[in-house]
């Protein structure tokens, strides 16, 4: 008789996980796959929750990564509502919060990341909300009735995406910045002030440098956000998106090596030998960029997690994508790609008055980043030129009337 294989235990089951146990599954039909999640959901996508979930014009199940009964279906054992506590490395076994033990022959940290929270005394009966769950989603919805005072601190995805969704549903919203400028990582200033003056032109006060010095609850159920230049904001709901830490305690606590978020190589493999990390917790040697990026996206968490169900299955990997990434904001999609760390110059091809525009970075005048305004259709261009780091006149690239595409099959053939 076979041995019975050892089993895969993913712990995570967020978007990442999921793909990482349907894809083992659809690969290796006799896997035994555990899947362990804190969230009382099945693994289910997060960008609506900023948008159509958080607008309350999309359903939750919506967002569900595989149908009702998938997992079940699929033989994939899924514990929802239960936190992972510790990894026995020596012993090959995960402790979970009710006491009870699981055995892995290898195991997947797919464990995501979570809200910071702010580093200021907030009273805990302010009504102060955090948005990455599902259960976050739910409980801020509800909030944002037409003239409802909503504050947002921080400029960044989470922070104008919620903003957007507020202002839509008719709230009075205020965002808070302590950065001189918005999306200040990841994009050109130029960039991200064209994205400013979208909410602001939709009626969003937005304030750069402003440090929040505490939140206090005021009478009636409200807030007063008090800032460090002495004025004081009253809100009547106040959302905190400053950004997102990794969930790596489990795997620094087992001694496996991290730095803002596991270490991986290009394939997902930590500092054990037996155990992997995927999305949002990793931080993966990725090959085309040359060096370790710990990425918060979507096509990161399902392209690690495809890759890694295949690579544990036995078979090889996909080839690794540039970095990419899209948010939507008073109804214009906005998408980026590139992991640009510098670059020396921003080329323009259109304007934000056009109200559709494209951005490329270039570095030493090769093709580092791009960005796309309501112009999804270049993005495919601006993704080839990256991903070989083509050399780009930036005249041509401006032009209206050059052939992006055709620009991409001469600079960057396939
Ligand atoms: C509000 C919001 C909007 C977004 N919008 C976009 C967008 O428009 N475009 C885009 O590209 N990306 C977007 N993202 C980012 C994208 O959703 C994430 O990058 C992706 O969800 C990461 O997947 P993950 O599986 O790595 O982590 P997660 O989805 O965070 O899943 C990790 C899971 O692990 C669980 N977990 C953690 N610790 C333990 C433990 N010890 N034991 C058991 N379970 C544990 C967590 O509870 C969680 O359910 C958005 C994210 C948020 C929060």
């Amino acid at each position: 008789m076979a041995a019975t294989p050892e089993p895969v235990v993913i712990v995570g089951a967020g978007q990442a996980g999921a793909w990482v146990a349907a894809t083992l599954r659809a690969e290796a039909p006799d896997a035994r796959i555990v899947m362990i999640g804190a969230e009382p959901h099945a693994p289910y996508e997060r960008p609506p929750l900023s948008k159509g979930i958080l607008a309350g014009k999309a359903e939750p199940a919506s967002a569900a990564l595989r149908p009702p009964g998938y997992w079940e279906g699929a033989g994939i054992a899924l514990a929802t509502g239960r936190r992972a506590v510790a990894i026995d490395r020596a012993a090959r076994c995960v402790l979970l919060d009710d006491g009870t033990a699981e055995r892995y022959g290898t195991l997947v940290l797919t464990t995501g990341a979570e809200a910071r929270t702010l580093d200021a005394p907030v009273d805990a009966r302010a009504p102060v909300h955090l948005l990455r769950t599902l259960d976050d989603a739910l409980a801020l919805g509800p909030r944002l009735r037409p003239g409802a005072r909503i504050v947002a601190i921080g400029a960044g995805f989470v922070g104008l995406e919620v903003a957007a969704t507020a202002r839509e549903a008719g709230c009075a919203v205020t965002v808070l910045e302590a950065a001189p400028a918005a999306l200040g990582r990841v994009l050109d200033p130029t960039v991200a002030e064209a994205i400013v003056d979208l909410h602001r032109r939709h009626g969003v006060e937005v304030a750069f440098g402003v440090r929040v010095n505490a939140i206090r609850a005021a009478p009636g159920g409200g807030a007063r956000v008090d800032l460090a230049d002495g004025r004081s904001i009253a809100a009547d709901t106040v959302v905190v998106g400053i950004g997102a830490r990794p969930c790596d305690d489990l795997a620094r606590a087992a001694g496996i090596a991290c730095d803002d978020g596991i270490l991986t190589d290009a394939e997902g493999r930590t500092s054990d030998p037996l155990i992997f990390a995927a999305g949002d917790v990793a931080r993966a040697m990725h090959p085309l960029m040359g060096r370790a990026l710990r990425l918060e996206s979507w096509q990161n968490a399902q392209n690690q997690g495809i890759a890694l169900g295949k690579l544990l299955a036995g078979g090889e990997a996909p080839a690794a994508e540039v970095p990419w990434f899209w948010t939507d904001q008073f109804g214009a999609n906005i998408q980026m790609c590139g992991a640009p760390r510098a670059w020396d110059q921003v080329v323009w091809r259109g304007r934000p008055e056009d109200g559709r525009w494209s951005v490329l970075y270039l570095c030493a005048g090769r093709a580092v980043g791009g960005n796309t305004f309501d112009a999804a259709r270049d993005m495919r261009a601006l993704r080839r030129l990256v991903e070989v780091g083509a050399p780009v006149d930036p005249a041509r690239f401006a032009d209206p009337a050059t052939n992006l595409l055709a620009l991409m099959r001469e600079l960057a053939p396939a």
